[in-house]
């Protein structure tokens, strides 16, 4: 079983991943650890902590099964921009599972926290950390979609180029799909994707 050095919480790393198990199904727990795992590797090739990388690819979709109901009451309640009441769970559960995070796991790493929130969105700046999970989220051992292979390589070549190839690459499923665009996913991709 996946362990953590350090949990930069209160919680020992036995007990976040017993949290974090009982919080989602077994499918959405193994994504976790390979997106932990791919965190890992990519932090070795960008010089970044990797036992901090593995543990933010880990939590990163700590929310994703919490209910709409718990998370429009976060959104009223908890200081968060009400135009995200104008979106859906898709958004929701990165930026106020954030509020998860820190409320059932007692995660306070600012670096941390602000990574999972641009998870599924980016943003226009980033991190070196938070970079490495939005990159790990897309390529991770078990996913399998047409282009993931070119995503692995270019990521692993370099991970800015991994940014903008997986912005790239949501942004034209959103728009086949005739989905609502988060204006934040909008101006990540004139940052990262758009040549140069
Ligand atoms: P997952 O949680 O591991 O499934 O992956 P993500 O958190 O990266 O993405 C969750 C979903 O959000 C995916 O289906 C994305 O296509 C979708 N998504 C990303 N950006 C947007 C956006 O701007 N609008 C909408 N409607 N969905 C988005
Ligand atoms: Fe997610
Ligand atoms: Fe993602
Ligand atoms: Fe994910």
């Amino acid at each position: 079983e996946i362990t953590f050095k350090e949990t930069f919480s209160p919680l020992t790393s036995d007990e976040l991943v017993a949290k974090e198990k009982a919080n989602m199904d077994e499918k959405r727990f193994k994504h976790c650890i390979g997106v932990s795992e791919t965190s890992r590797k990519l932090a070795r090739l960008n010089n970044y902590d990797e036992d901090k990388a593995a543990l933010a690819g880990f939590i990163h979709d700590y929310a994703k099964q919490i209910s709409n109901e718990r998370f429009i009451e976060a959104i009223k309640t908890q200081g968060f921009d009400q135009d995200l009441l104008n979106y859906n769970r898709a958004i929701w559960h990165g930026i106020v599972g954030t509020y998860f995070i820190k409320k059932e796991l007692g995660i306070t790493d600012k670096e941390i926290l602000t990574a999972i929130w641009r998870h599924t969105t980016a943003d226009v700046e980033m991190t070196t950390l938070d970079k490495i999970v939005f990159v790990a989220d897309f390529i991770e051992p078990g996913r399998d979609f047409p282009g993931v292979d070119e995503a692995r390589k270019v990521a692993f070549n370099n991970l800015d180029d991994g940014v903008g190839f997986e912005l790239a690459h949501t942004l034209d499923f959103l728009v086949t799909n005739r989905q609502k665009i988060y204006p934040k996913t909008f101006d990540a991709y004139n940052v990262w994707s758009v040549k140069k």
